[in-house]
């Protein structure tokens, strides 16, 4: 392909995506291939000759967009807001046209000094002091295993990376919520502490982490010899965005000197109003923390920003050094491949850039108003509604209901299967996509609010046909 046609194809493609975002509300939210489908439209064998790209693109609206659950549409209440916003989406197309790596301040200066200002930027939209680091991470999940390897070198005295597992000399130790999600556990795992080692501590009520129950395990384990190590705090988890209670984790993890990791992936975004931030009090004292602007915040997906108050923890771990990475810079500047797994890195600040530069930090905040109010909304017509019932509270966009016939009532099984029938209904009616899970073994349906093109409409229509669909599987 040469520069005309790239242009060609270019314009081509803009125009259908902008194409398919305006039609978003006429499709089926979730995708309605059955498995093997999508596959089967596709030649088994890769083209021998090329020159066929208009064939790609003519099939995108054929073979492929059928196969695609539409995460942008108006009613995607599912998992959780997946926004990618216009101006994201052009940053990415310039992110891909520049196609930089940004491993090191001079494999692309502007790659890393573009980072220090976005993420810094985002510092101050949260809250955060300047005592705070941030660095671009892919996902939370990926951060979240930064954060457990950074506190097992710290408390083992940095001797895991020079003599490895063998040198352990008592057993450390990870605590967190049994309401955590699951990327605390794989992170545990992946960082050599092992199942055995990690305390999944029980909840309360509203589902945040019970502090007489972390302080009675800590106790425990030093009883038995074994070293705590690290405590990640949840704000906004992922079942019902419960907040553990950060204050007093942080007085905990002071005491007995562990890491104080955050998970704020979805919630912290909500931190840009300040109405917000007494939700993460105490957030000064962790040691890092990460939160997604590529949930809710518009920032096409990845863009993880993870944040540290001593960067020295994480640069020691994870440094590499070999000559041919080495340039004369060094010393004077971040070399941001020394804050994370990986070598190579994207130049996805110019996401958060492009994206901040079209809304502003206002168009942010009116938009996270906009959805902290519908759900409140929403919940306001559970609690009114008699055979509805609310299983958590709600902090922030997401509302954690099922529907509870008075013939069903106290028959578990029954409602599982009830509510499990209704999620059935209204997903596969294709008008609105929710997320039926369990919560402590009860059948919920989770309904998270939050997607750019979500308002007030989307979120009526929402209860009326779960309500349509109560009654039909009644
Ligand atoms: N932590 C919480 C609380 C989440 O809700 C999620 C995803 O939904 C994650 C971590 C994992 O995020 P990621 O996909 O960025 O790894």
């Amino acid at each position: 392909m040469d520069a005309h046609d790239f242009r060609r194809f270019g314009h081509q493609l803009i125009d259908w995506v902008a194409d398919y975002r305006e039609g978003l509300a006429s499709r089926p939210v979730m995708s309605e291939a059955q498995p093997g489908q999508i596959r089967a439209a596709f030649p088994a064998h890769p083209p021998q000759k090329g020159g066929r790209l208009d064939e790609a693109v003519t099939a995108l609206d054929r073979d492929v967009l059928p196969g695609i659950t539409h995460w942008n549409h108006p009613s995607f209440f599912a998992y959780f807001p997946s926004n990618t916003s216009y101006a994201s989406i052009l940053a990415d197309l310039v992110i891909a046209g520049l196609g930089a790596q940004g491993m090191s301040w001079q494999t692309s200066p502007a790659a890393t000094e573009v980072e220090e200002v976005v993420m810094d930027w985002l510092r101050q939209m949260v809250g955060l002091t300047e005592s705070f680091t941030g660095v671009i991470h892919d996902t939370a999940s990926t951060a979240t295993l930064t954060a457990l390897l950074s506190a097992r070198e710290r408390s083992s005295g940095f001797s895991q990376n020079s003599r490895g597992l063998q040198s352990a000399e008592a057993p450390l130790v990870v605590y967190a919520s049994d309401q955590s999600h699951s990327s605390i556990e794989k992170a545990a795992l992946l960082a050599g502490f092992g199942r055995d080692h990690l305390r999944l501590i029980e909840t309360d009520d509203d589902h945040a982490v019970r502090l007489d129950l972390l302080e009675a395990a800590i106790a425990e384990d030093l009883r038995r010899g074994l070293r705590p190590c690290a405590v990640v705090a949840c704000i906004g988890t992922t079942g019902t965005t419960a907040v553990d209670p950060l204050a007093k984790i942080v007085e905990i993890a002071q005491r007995f000197s562990l890491w104080l990791h955050v998970d704020a992936a979805m919630a912290g975004t909500a931190m840009v109003l300040p109405e917000c931030r007494d939700h993460w009090a105490g957030i000064e004292r962790a040691d890092s923390l990460v939160f997604n602007p590529h949930k809710w915040m518009g920032v096409g997906f990845d863009f993880s920003a993870y944040y540290v108050r001593d960067p020295e923890h994480l640069i020691r771990v994870m440094s590499t050094n070999p000559s041919y990475l080495q340039t004369k810079q060094d010393g004077a500047v971040k070399n941001y491949r020394d804050w994370h797994i990986q070598l190579g890195r994207r130049f996805r600040a110019l996401k958060l850039w492009f994206h901040l530069m079209d809304v502003g930090v206002e168009g942010v905040q009116e938009l996270l108003r906009r959805d902290l109010a519908n759900a409140q909304w929403f919940k306001d017509r559970v609690d009114a509604a008699a055979e509805w019932e609310r299983l958590a509270p709600v902090p922030f966009q997401t509302v954690c209901i099922r529907h509870v016939p008075a013939a069903l009532k106290d028959n578990e099984d029954a409602l599982k299967a009830h509510n499990l029938e209704l999620a059935r209904r209204v997903n596969e009616g294709g008008k609105a996509y929710i997320t039926p899970a369990l919560l402590k073994r009860r059948q919920i349906l989770r309904v998270s609010i939050g997607a750019t093109a979500t308002g007030r409409a989307e979120v009526e229509a929402l209860w009326g046909l779960l309500n349509e669909a109560a009654a039909a599987s009644g």
